[in-house]
């Protein structure tokens, strides 16, 4: 293959790594299961975000203290500590330059301090947001876009329809419980998106991506697959799209979001995978 007809590869673009204490003005049920926060503040001067993906870790808290522990940043790099933040990755929803204003979606999946955090979630609370440390770009040439997500990954699927460029075909699956926790998002995209419903299965413990995947009439042309969730079960989905699909590494982004039984999963744990 030549240099030209080469799919286009993912950059990194990085951003000065900055830590930023915000409060909490509004706090609104997107789902049943999902609450959107939004935190404002002067400290949100210079905030970037470009790509969909892109997310900050949201920093907690110490049961029964008021304020986060605050990273320890030195030279652009995240020191070690005696103390560190308790942090969790959650991805901008939407950023408002203007009125520096950012909303969260955050899901309440029962347990863990991200999910208690948001069930709480008054306006007048303050959290710490870290980042974002980067975006992952990629230039918007393909065909066709796959893309798939649960809950969590809901917010970067949305961004990725409302980013991409005006009549491409995106083919997109979205698993949650039930009807009520379906979203509408605006798109100029030519857009095909199935809701699954899981019902009272917990979540990530269905394979209603996969067989949707499985399933799907993929269009001719470059591809791009974008798929987020519950960490193991996007495995057989990565190597199906790169096995019997036949995608290119750099035709495919598979991240696991969170992982079952595991608090705070790194989901850099899984991109040797990716190879
Ligand atoms: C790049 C990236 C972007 C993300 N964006 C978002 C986002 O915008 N919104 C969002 O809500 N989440 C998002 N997540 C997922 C979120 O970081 C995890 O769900 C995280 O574990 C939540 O922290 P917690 O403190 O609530 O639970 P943890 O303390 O991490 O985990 C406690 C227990 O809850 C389980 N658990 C974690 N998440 C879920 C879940 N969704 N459903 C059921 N059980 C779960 C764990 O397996 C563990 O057993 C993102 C993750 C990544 C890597």
């Amino acid at each position: 293959m030549t240099t030209e007809s080469a799919p286009p590869r993912m950059r990194i673009v990085r951003h000065p790594l900055k830590y930023r204490l915000l409060e909490v003005t509004k706090v609104d049920r997107v789902t049943p299961g999902t609450v959107r926060v939004t935190f404002a503040g002067e400290a949100l001067e210079g905030f970037c975000e470009q790509a969909p993906t892109d997310h900050v870790k949201l920093c907690f808290p110490e049961p029964g203290a008021e304020l986060p522990v605050e990273p320890v940043v030195e030279n652009d790099t995240w020191m070690d500590a005696p103390v560190e933040p308790i942090t969790r990755d959650y991805t901008i929803r939407h950023y408002r330059r203007a009125e520096r204003e950012l909303d969260i979606d955050m899901v309440l999946h029962g347990t863990g301090i991200g999910s208690t955090w948001a069930e709480q979630a008054e306006p007048g609370m303050r959290l710490g947001v870290f980042g974002p440390r980067g975006s992952e770009e990629i230039d918007f040439v393909h065909d066709w876009y796959l893309l798939a997500a649960e809950e969590t990954a809901l917010p970067a699927l949305a961004r990725w329809i409302e980013m991409l460029p005006a009549g491409v075909k995106v083919i997109a699956f979205a698993e949650v419980p039930g009807a009520d926790d379906e979203q509408e998002f605006r798109t100029v995209t030519d857009l095909d998106l199935t809701w699954l419903h899981r019902g009272s299965a917990p979540a990530g413990s269905t394979d209603l991506l996969e067989r949707a995947i499985r399933a799907a009439e993929l269009p001719t042309g470059l591809g791009f697959a974008w798929i987020a969730g519950e960490a193991t079960t996007l495995k057989p989905i990565r190597r199906h799209l790169r096995g019997e699909r036949g995608l290119g590494k750099e035709q495919v982004d598979v991240d696991g979001y969170w992982k079952r039984g595991v608090a705070n999963h790194d989901h850099h744990e899984d991109d040797h995978e990716q190879a």
